[in-house]
């Protein structure tokens, strides 16, 4: 144990939906799991489905309607756009907030948004999930800034690959925040260096957005960023929203990724002319719940405080490294020390050794009623470099590690019991009836069905 008991989180459980659903367990009473697998997707806070509920009472078209009920509904889906343009500091005039479905939308509009010269190459990280990867390899030659030995960037190689291709980086894409590792690259750092070197930045902040505050800053400033996307599945906000937050006048030229409704101002039988702005980009109706539901979470963490988030989950991570390297056999990947726990998100890989990282999650889903994520988090090359940088005893041939990942409401006896559970498992003491789930890579129980579809039912 460390000194210091971690803080208390900075929510209670009533404050979000579904933490304390109870769910079958093999023995005994159904009860609610612990879910450390917030870096998939959080659980909606209960303000934000409030929102939306009041928004259901105007809902109706978004610009496309003369009703006054129409006229609420455009206003307010506006008015979204205005707060998740402040939550991440973007600068009226100079950016713009452009409503996708979520980070995946957001990067693959950017990727093929941006005006590509020919030979002009892009520089992402080793880090990456495919989503900030993979959109970009579709347009431009791709160069991958490598890992560090401890998961972070290795920064002289960035400098490197500015130097060596000098004048023809178009784009810097990297990652706000590791959903592997938790690692914190220095994104202004960053951002500086590639604008000093002609290019733009464009930051993943899938994971960093919901942890840290953000501030894009004026495009005068050699520190600002370019482009920020996000995702409300990840902030406390379903309903299907992201947004792609970037520079107006990369997406005041051309013709947009969707054409249709909504992103014209004149069509005539051989000629369209676009309309200016972020409705250039948002043909069709728009999910305006999922905006409302992204804009209300925005507010609700601004309410709550992004420094009081990122101080409680520091805490709690210092205090989940200090505690899980205790147990037998486990080992930490990317950055294992507790100290540097403030400059890191609250999400853990770790594996056991000679089991393999699938079986430790069905482990202690059914046996603990913890929830965790295994696999290689759609980040499989940087997976591949952590598992090479430790010598370990895990499971050998498997591409895939154990994570734990932490919320606002995630409180220290959540990590106790993940502690515990690890250890049970590390002495051998589990039911060992598992079989491959032939439908996908995980683990299921021999001889017992949870009856999941007795949870919902339509
Ligand atoms: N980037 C990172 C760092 C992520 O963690 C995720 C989601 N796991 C994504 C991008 C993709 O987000 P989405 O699935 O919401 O598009």
């Amino acid at each position: 144990m460390l000194a210091t008991t971690p803080a208390a989180p900075t929510t209670d459980h009533a404050q979000l939906i579904g933490l304390d659903t109870p769910l079958p367990r093999r023995e005994g009473a159904p009860a609610p799991a612990i879910n450390l697998d917030n870096a998939a997707t959080t659980p909606p806070l209960r303000a934000v489905h409030a929102a939306v509920e009041r928004f259901l009472g105007v809902y109706s078209s978004v610009h496309r309607g003369a009703g006054l009920k129409s006229q609420a509904a455009s206003a307010a889906y506006e008015q979204a756009r205005a707060v998740v343009g402040r939550f991440v500091g973007a600068r009226p005039g100079q950016h713009q907030v452009i409503f996708t479905r979520n980070t995946t939308e957001a990067l693959n509009l950017l990727a093929r948004r941006i005006d590509l010269r020919p030979g002009q190459v892009i520089i992402s990280s080793e880090l990456e999930h495919h989503s900030n990867d993979l959109p970009w390899r579709a347009v431009a030659p791709v160069l991958h800034i490598r890992a560090a030995r401890d998961g972070g960037l290795d920064l002289d190689h960035y400098a490197e690959l500015l130097r060596r291709h000098a004048g023809r980086v178009r784009l810097v894409a990297v990652t706000g925040g590791s959903n592997v590792s938790g690692h914190l690259p220095p994104i202004h750092q960053l951002a500086a260096l590639a604008h000093a070197h002609g290019a733009e930045i464009a930051v993943d902040a899938a994971q960093l957005a919901p942890h840290r505050p953000i501030d894009m800053g004026d495009l005068s400033d050699a520190a600002h960023l370019d482009y920020v996307a996000i995702s409300g599945h990840k902030l406390y906000a379903p309903y299907g929203a992201g947004a792609l937050i970037g520079r107006a006048d990369t997406f005041a030229r051309g013709a947009p990724m969707l054409a249709g409704g909504g992103s014209v101002r004149q069509v005539s039988g051989t000629s369209v002319e676009w309309v200016d702005g972020p409705g250039r980009e948002e043909a069709g109706t728009p999910n305006a719940v999922g905006a409302i539901a992204l804009a209300a979470a925005c507010l609700a963490l601004d309410q709550i405080g992004l420094p009081a988030i990122a101080a409680h989950e520091a805490e709690l991570t210092a205090y989940a490294l200090d505690e899980l390297a205790r147990v037998p056999g486990l080992w930490i990947y990317g950055d294992p020390d507790p100290a540097g726990a403030e400059a890191r998100l609250g999400v853990i890989p770790f594996c056991l050794d000679g089991y393999d990282p699938h079986l430790v999650a069905a482990m202690l889903s059914y046996e603990h009623g913890i929830a965790v994520r295994s696999g290689s988090f759609c980040a499989q090359p940087y997976v591949r470099r952590l598992l090479a940088s430790e010598l370990t005893g895990c499971e050998p041939g498997q591409l895939g590690l154990v994570r734990a990942s932490f919320g606002l409401y995630t409180a220290p006896e959540d990590v106790d019991r993940l502690v515990a559970g690890l250890r049970a498992i590390a002495a051998g003491d589990y039911d060992g009836l598992y079989e491959r789930d032939p439908a996908g890579g995980g683990f299921r129980p021999i001889g017992w069905d949870p009856a999941l579809t007795a949870l919902f039912q339509l």
